[in-house]
């Protein structure tokens, strides 16, 4: 049995890359970066006010106070848009707005809150200034934010909404980006009826279909569901070697474990599939399956829902993002103290689904869930995180516990 380490190190190794693309930067969501992101100009682009309010020279407003306010001559304005272009001098002033470029000569900003504008004398306006400003007050520096040409995303990072705006600020309205590996879904069990039908007796509905089209697509894939398959090897035989022609991966729920109706493996080897691992020790997916038939990638995953979430974080998730390129191929991981008693299992290290919080104190907290098995999806449906629990071991109340992020 090999460790969930050394299966995703195999996965890892035999997940092909695929081809780049162009794309629309506003579908670009979950898919990964083929190309460096770079600022194609500096920002901010010029001298930015930040207040609205009068560009002044830091000089003339010195002794500035509410009782002696200092007055200085309205020039012109700088608006958003529309700089003003002549040198501010010597006891001048211009009105300027939030994002417009600050006048020459000025060096600072001073709010409008702390000024007054008179009435203007013979067609002529001032201001009073109430007090002193500092040097470059309200202004970011050209560049400061950013000079032209520096880097701001990597080749293999996923493209997130908090990218977004960078991305539309140095002009990508297209991004690079690896394709999307076609991830074919094929749930199998005489028992499973599609969602939208009510069980007869002895039938259940079917989510592990649905489960792994959003999981898939999450991560960059596209998606196609395939109709159930019941225990049946002829069935089950057809429907692989038909499906394999036209899909990267292809994900099988149910059918993988001892019953004498799991026909996944032995469907496989008669393809001619190479397996590279049925067992892993891992609670719960323990029979979780792995296979290559015609260089494309089969997971055959536990059909109990939790295992097929769990051993999807773990081991497919690492396949598609691999297949992309992406930096980070695993789960992130980070640590945690336990708020209960978690109890690891004898034979095999336990991957369970947990509630983390973070608790008054600044600490981050592992509250268990009810896990009565791998079938409760129930309880799962709350879980954020998986806690690690190698085998043989138990972790008490309080015990930092290392934890991987969903
Ligand atoms: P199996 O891996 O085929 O032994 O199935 C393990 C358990 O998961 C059984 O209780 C199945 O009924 C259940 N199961 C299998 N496939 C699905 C599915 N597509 N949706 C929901 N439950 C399933
Ligand atoms: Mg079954």
């Amino acid at each position: 049995m090999i460790s969930v380490a050394e299966a995703v190190k195999i996965i890892k190794n035999e997940s092909f890359s695929l081809a780049a693309e162009t794309i629309n930067s506003d579908e670009s969501i979950g898919r990964v970066l083929a190309e460096e992101i770079r600022a194609d100009m500096d920002l901010p682009p010029f001298n930015r006010s930040q207040m609205d309010g009068f560009a002044v020279r830091t000089k003339d407003v010195e002794e500035a106070s509410e009782k002696n306010p200092v007055k200085l001559k309205i020039i012109g304005e700088a608006v958003a848009g529309k700089g003003f272009d002549r040198k501010i001098k010597k006891d001048e002033a211009t009105r300027i707005m939030t994002g417009a470029r600050v006048p020459d000569g000025a060096d600072a900003v001073q709010k409008k809150e702390l000024t007054r504008q008179l009435l203007s004398e013979n067609g002529e306006s001032f201001v009073e200034i109430f007090e002193a400003a500092r040097f470059k007050q309200n202004i970011i520096n050209q560049a400061e934010e950013i000079e032209k040409g520096a880097k701001i995303f990597d080749k293999g990072e996923i493209i997130n909404t908090q990218m977004i705006a960078p991305l539309a600020s140095f002009g990508y309205a297209k991004v690079k980006v690896f394709k999307k590996p076609r991830v074919a879904i094929l749930a199998t069990g005489s028992e499973i009826v599609a969602i939208n039908k009510k069980p007869k007796k002895d039938q259940i509905r079917n989510s592990n279909s649905i489960t792994l089209k959003i999981l898939a697509e999450k991560y960059g894939a596209e998606s196609k569901v395939l109709p159930i398959v019941g225990d049946d090897i002829s069935n089950l035989k057809s429907q692989i070697s038909e499906t394999i022609e036209n899909c990267d991966v292809l994900l099988i729920s149910g059918g993988v474990s001892v019953g004498d109706y799991d026909f996944t493996k032995p469907v496989l080897r008669e393809l001619g599939a190479k397996i590279f691992f049925e067992k892993v020790s891992l609670r719960p997916g323990k029979p979780t399956v792995f296979a290559k038939l015609n260089d494309k990638l089969i997971f055959g995953l536990p059909g109990n829902p939790v295992s097929v979430a769990v051993t999807f974080f773990l081991f497919v998730r690492a396949a598609l993002l691999k297949m992309q390129a992406a930096k980070d191929c695993e789960l992130k991981k980070g640590f945690a103290v336990a708020a209960k008693e978690i109890k690891g299992a004898k034979e095999r290290d336990s991957y369970l689904p947990v509630r983390v919080e973070t608790a008054s104190d600044g600490k981050l907290v592992v509250e268990s869930l009810r896990f009565s098995g791998s079938s409760n999806f129930i309880a799962f449906s709350r879980a954020n995180a998986l806690v690690f629990v190698p085998k043989g071991e138990s972790y008490n109340q309080g015990s930092v516990v290392e934890i991987a992020f969903l």
